[in-house]
């Protein structure tokens, strides 16, 4: 579907949720065509009603676990829930999304002759007792709790992408994605950066879970769908997976203290429990994605939050 001018048709699933809605303002930007499909579980019209008008942006509402029959030139596969109380509202679902979503993403790949991206997770890693994490790490994943509809459909989906490329020559790419923070967060999906700001902004207790001794490493959103393009656009021959995020670790304590100071707000901070299978560090190794995709987050945690504070101060006042 190359057309004179280099432009491509890009399907985009998930395309309407927190990091889709920018993957398609960026793929626009650059001057491609984008079809968005998504069935709005978790994402929402506000997140890409501004591009309703663009020409070279579709939306098609649609459930990937479903087969989808529509032509293309690449796809990004981002189409899951994200946060643990999202993905755990319907554990059945999730797993279906994951492993069915990336067979009928990877059909549809094979049918059209196509690269295809998946949106894999530091989740793989689950707990893990190797730090920081490089690909090399086969992780610590607890099959049967809590998190596994995610961990292990994600884990699956993973093992679909390499066998479709061993065994037909697929071109296939995966990102392991640590967490990432920004503007069109869902404000109620309770992941640790939209709840404290929320909770900020409303002068709300602070919830930290467990004593807030367990770390992060945020990611801010721009750096990371610069990550994502650049591993669709590397050599055919890299595949991933490789991780993309930010390396400058946190603990949650200390995110509290910063929140705090960026809002202003008479909030306090109110220790609960941890829920269970939280990983106590997470931390990228980033030295393939240096190396191959030369590619390094820029923005630094509180360059990140007041930029997400600031759209949650609009959303909240809306
Ligand atoms: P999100 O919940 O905001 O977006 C997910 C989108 O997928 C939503 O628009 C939702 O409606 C859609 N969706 C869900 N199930 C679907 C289905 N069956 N068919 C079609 N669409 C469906 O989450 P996000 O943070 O934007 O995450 C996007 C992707 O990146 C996910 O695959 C997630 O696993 C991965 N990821 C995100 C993070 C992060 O920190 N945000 C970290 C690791 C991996
Ligand atoms: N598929 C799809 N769109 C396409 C081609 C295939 O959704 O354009 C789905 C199809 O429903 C199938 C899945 O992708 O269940 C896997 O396709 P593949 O060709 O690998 O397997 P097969 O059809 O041989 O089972
Ligand atoms: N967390 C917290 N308070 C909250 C929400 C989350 O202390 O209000 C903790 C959570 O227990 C975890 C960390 O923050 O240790 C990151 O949680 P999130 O759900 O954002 O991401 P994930 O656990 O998937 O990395």
């Amino acid at each position: 579907m190359l057309d004179n001018y280099g432009t491509k048709r890009i399907i985009v699933t998930g395309g309407s949720g927190f990091l889709g809605s920018h993957l398609c303002e960026r793929l626009l930007e650059n001057g491609h065509e984008v079809l968005c499909v998504d069935n709005f579980y978790t994402g929402t019209r506000g997140n890409i009603e501004h591009l309703l008008d663009n020409h070279a942006f579709e939306l098609h509402r649609h459930d990937v676990t479903f087969p989808l029959y529509v032509e293309g030139d690449e796809i990004y596969n981002l189409a899951c829930p994200a946060s643990p109380i999202h993905y755990q509202y319907d554990p059945v679902q999730t797993t279906k999304t994951c492993v069915v979503g990336a067979i009928n993403m990877l059909g549809l790949a094979k049918r059209l002759k196509i690269k295809v991206l998946q949106a894999s997770t530091s989740e793989v890693y689950g707990d893990p007792t190797v730090h920081p994490q490089t690909e090399e790490y086969w992780g610590n994943v607890n099959p049967i709790g809590t998190r596994s509809c995610y961990d292990e459909g994600k884990r699956c989906a993973e093992t679909l992408f390499f066998d479709y490329n061993r065994q037909l020559g697929l071109r296939i790419k995966v990102a392991r994605i640590f967490n990432t923070y920004g503007p069109r967060m869902h404000p109620n999906d309770g992941r640790v950066v939209s709840n404290f700001i929320v909770q900020a902004l409303h002068d709300k207790d602070i919830t930290i879970y467990g004593d807030g001794s367990q770390t992060r490493a945020f990611c801010y959103v721009d750096d990371l769908i610069d990550g994502l393009v650049r591993l669709m656009d590397s050599r055919d021959d890299f595949t991933g997976p490789v991780n993309l995020g930010n390396p400058n670790e946190f603990t949650m304590r200390e995110l509290a203290e910063l929140v705090i100071e960026l809002t202003g707000t008479k909030s306090r901070v109110s220790y609960k429990e941890l829920p269970s299978d939280d990983p106590k560090q997470r931390q990228p190794d980033n030295s393939l994605a240096k190396a191959e995709l030369d590619w390094e987050p820029k923005v630094e945690l509180k360059e990140g939050l007041v930029k997400t504070i600031a759209y949650f101060e609009k959303l909240l006042s809306a």
